[in-house]
């Protein structure tokens, strides 16, 4: 069994090593026995994204969002087929905005999304940044996620979207509504860099036992000795907690 990992325009997003998520989900899938291959896509790649198990692109500045946008645009009509077949997609930031309706620029700039996503982005003048912490609302039991955020855009969620998160500390999608994220069926989409799997390695399971979904019924992941990704984890609660406290 082999699963296959397409990075989206890894050289146009990526702020704060975003791309560790993706070897985040590599060796956590590889560490089980499973065959992993990663593909670069950039922007003009003409590929079938219907043949990726998992799709993942990271943050950027505004004006390396619009290189992107334009070209997730074009391939707008793949990316919808393989969601539709089943494809997990994991987007932060920059790319998550991309996947809604549209994101407004502080600048003014209006930047079509896929509309993947029923939601929007308009930037504001204060840049939403720090420590987060939130509660996943993807489980059926409690479970914090953390990361860090820096971002300008104000998301807002749709009724046809649910938050990944709800937060508990930070600003998440807007800093008004207390949710982060987006969770929509296969596809994901979070504010928090880290990389974010790095240190929530519940989510990444998540990821992957979804994406493995395509290749088998019973996706089988056994546990794995994740002591210092839930002492970084734990860490930053902690660290957040306290200076909340101060
Ligand atoms: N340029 C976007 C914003 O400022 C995304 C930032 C990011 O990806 N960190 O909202």
């Amino acid at each position: 069994m082999k699963l296959k990992i397409g990075h989206l325009y890894p050289d146009v997003l990526e702020v704060y090593s975003d791309r560790g998520n993706v070897t985040v989900l590599q060796k956590r899938a590889e560490w089980r026995g499973i065959d992993v291959q990663v593909d670069r896509i950039g922007i003009g790649d003409d590929v079938n994204l219907a043949e990726y198990d998992l799709l993942f692109a990271g943050g950027g500045e505004d004006r390396e969002q619009m290189r992107a946008a334009e070209d997730l645009l074009r391939k707008r009509d793949a990316l919808l087929k393989a969601v539709a077949s089943g494809t997990v997609v994991l987007a932060i930031c920059g790319s998550y905005q991309l996947l809604g309706r549209y994101f407004e620029t502080v600048n003014g700039h209006r930047i079509e999304g896929v509309g993947l996503l029923d939601l929007y982005t308009i930037g504001g003048r204060r840049r939403l940044t720090g420590n987060v912490v939130g509660k996943l609302t993807i489980f059926d039991f409690e479970c914090t996620v953390v990361g860090y955020e820096n971002h300008s855009g104000r998301t807002y969620l749709g009724s046809g979207a649910a938050p990944l998160a709800t937060v508990v500390s930070g600003h998440g999608n807007n800093g008004e509504d207390g949710w982060e994220g987006v969770a929509q069926g296969t596809v994901f989409g979070t504010y928090l860099h880290g990389p974010v799997l790095a240190k929530n390695p519940l989510l990444a399971d998540h990821l992957l036992r979804l994406a493995l979904k395509r290749r088998t019924d019973r996706p089988h992941l056994p546990p794995l000795d994740d002591e210092w990704e839930w002492t970084a984890h734990e860490r930053l609660v902690r660290r957040v907690a306290h200076m909340e406290a101060a």
